[in-house]
């Protein structure tokens, strides 16, 4: 799966209520989403990650996901750029519709990882 797919995967599961986890795939690295269920899920390996296998220490934690996090906001912000230039002058409705959702749920993807971040 790309980056582009992850990513909208993840902006359409933040906007039907899961939330960004501080905490970061055992196998991927990316940051897991806790989905309305109370489940842990990981959009790239596209399943559940069970509690157990989650680093353990809030310092390994806390430096696992602040780089992916940073990662992830870069790739995202690229993404958005790329979005944005390959618009082209006179968009069609389709071409409209098409990078205002894109950009919606990378935007999305940016304010979760700000909050993260924040706290
Ligand atoms: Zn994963």
């Amino acid at each position: 799966m790309s980056d582009d797919q992850i990513t909208k995967r993840m902006g359409k599961l933040l906007r039907q209520g899961a939330a960004l986890l501080n905490t970061a795939c055992p196998q991927c690295n990316t940051p897991l989403l806790r989905l309305k269920d109370g489940s842990m899920y990981c959009a790239k390996c596209d399943r559940e990650i069970v509690e157990q296998k989650i680093p353990q220490t809030i310092a390994d934690q806390r430096m696992v996901s602040g780089d992916i996090l940073t990662q992830l906001a870069s790739k995202a912000l690229a993404s958005l750029e790329i979005l944005t230039q390959s618009l082209p002058e006179k968009p069609h409705k389709e071409e409209i519709r098409a990078f205002a959702s894109t950009a919606k749920e990378l935007i999305e993807i940016l304010r979760g990882i700000q909050e993260l971040q924040s706290r």
